[in-house]
């Protein structure tokens, strides 16, 4: 597995697939075409059909330049290897000088055509649960510990700047109001979420209302472009911080303990992102939403200091309970369902953690296990149902704007 910095990427919402990687693969395309004149880009299956939502032809211009880039949406064209495929074709004085085509594989990760290896080398020997959990067992560490053993120390200075931009993410959010851009009309709610009191306020609807509030600053931060962290994606940003953020005042934990939860959550993003997948296009929201929450429950978990069984479960019950969730964006937008979704993962990362505490003992499916099981669900999934913006609520709902 790779190192935690490529599955937390600081960067500009609103999507890590279909802005944060065309732009990486613009980048990467033109060291091969410096002198281009004219640079076409060739958008394919999610990317064509959620593109414009998405901003993947904003974020692409904005890298190769508006005066000589030119984009083209493909719809028909079949996307046999990846649902995020995009072509590049440079020209200089109408002749063309070279072409290349990229994957967008999800949380900004990019492949050119042919490459079968990341970009980034592995640092982390270990690629299941599994075997995580018998090497911790034996050395008696705990998941953080493991992270230090294979990163390095280095990888709390870049958690800690991971941390300080959630929680700026999260600041930002509860102090804006507004409609978010896109012709949805959709009213930004965080504020009003963070400031008005339930009717009959009380610990458990205070808690409620404070993570879901949290969750939608940072998402309504996500969808109006602003800087955020992939925890895995954009779309699923604003589940890991708001837990987090929840958690932090309440038992007066550290942020050296909120990084040391971090990187126990990044343990089981990673897996997700090296066994299966955590693109919406390729597995469906389960792959986002799913993975989020399955990241902020180990996280939480770690807080409490639970033990290794009590956060596989934890995890794993967080899967478990998204497995088939469609990707459905209205618009292609990533507000519809995607920012209330941030929320409900928030609460139920909570939920599971506290089922996890009392019955981890009976349970009967591994991490690995729910892992690989929605790798196949994903597989399964209808395109409509993939990040096209062609099935679901996307399909049932009319824009009016
Ligand atoms: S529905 Fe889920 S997977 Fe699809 S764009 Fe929204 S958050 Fe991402």
């Amino acid at each position: 597995m790779q190192s935690l910095r490529y599955l937390y990427r600081i960067g500009n919402g609103p999507s890590s697939s279909h802005t944060m990687g065309p732009m990486v693969a613009a980048k990467r395309f033109l060291k091969h075409a410096e002198n281009a004149d004219k640079v076409k880009v060739i958008l394919y299956g999610s990317l064509a059909k959620t593109g414009v939502g998405h901003m993947t032809d904003r974020a692409v211009k904005g890298v190769i330049g508006e005066d000589r880039c030119e984009i083209v949406f493909d719809f028909e064209t079949p996307t046999d290897v990846h649902p995020n495929t995009l072509d590049f074709i440079a020209y200089k004085n109408g002749e063309e000088l070279c072409r290349k085509r990229y994957f967008s594989i999800g949380g900004g990760e990019v492949l050119a055509e042919g490459e079968e290896k990341r970009e980034h080398p592995d640092v982390y020997p270990l690629n299941s649960f599994t075997q995580i959990v018998e090497y911790c067992r034996q050395k008696d560490i705990r998941l953080w510990q493991y992270v230090e053993e294979c990163e390095g120390v280095e990888i709390w200075d870049y958690l800690t700047e991971v941390w300080r931009v959630m929680s700026q993410a999260v600041a930002r959010g509860i102090s804006t109001d507004g409609v978010l851009h896109g012709g949805l009309g959709t009213q930004r709610k965080a504020r009003y979420l963070y400031r008005q009191r339930h009717i009959d306020e009380n610990e458990e609807t205070k808690t409620n209302r404070l993570i879901c509030a949290y969750a939608f600053a940072v998402s309504e931060e996500n969808a109006s472009g602003g800087v955020i962290v992939t925890a895995p994606t954009c779309g699923a940003c604003g589940v890991v911080p708001a837990t987090m953020k929840y958690l932090q005042p309440k038992r007066k934990f550290t942020d050296t303990q909120i990084i040391h939860a971090l990187a126990a959550g990044g343990i089981i993003g990673n897996l997700i992102k090296t066994n299966a997948s955590i693109s919406g296009a390729e597995c469906g929201c389960q792959a986002e939403i799913g993975t989020a929450c399955a990241m902020a429950a180990a996280a939480a978990a770690e807080l409490y200091e639970l033990d290794l069984d009590q956060i596989e479960y934890a995890a794993e019950m967080s899967i478990e309970h998204h497995l088939g969730l469609t990707c459905d964006p209205i618009g292609g937008l990533v507000q519809i369902p995607c920012i209330e979704r941030n929320a409900i993962a928030a609460m139920r990362a909570l939920n599971a953690v506290n089922l996890a505490d009392f019955l981890a003992d009976t349970r009967k499916i591994s991490f690995d296990t729910i892992v690989e099981t929605m790798y196949e669900t994903g597989k399964d999934l209808k395109v409509m149902y993939r990040e096209t913006a062609e099935g679901g609520l996307a399909k049932k709902y009319k824009m009016k704007y």
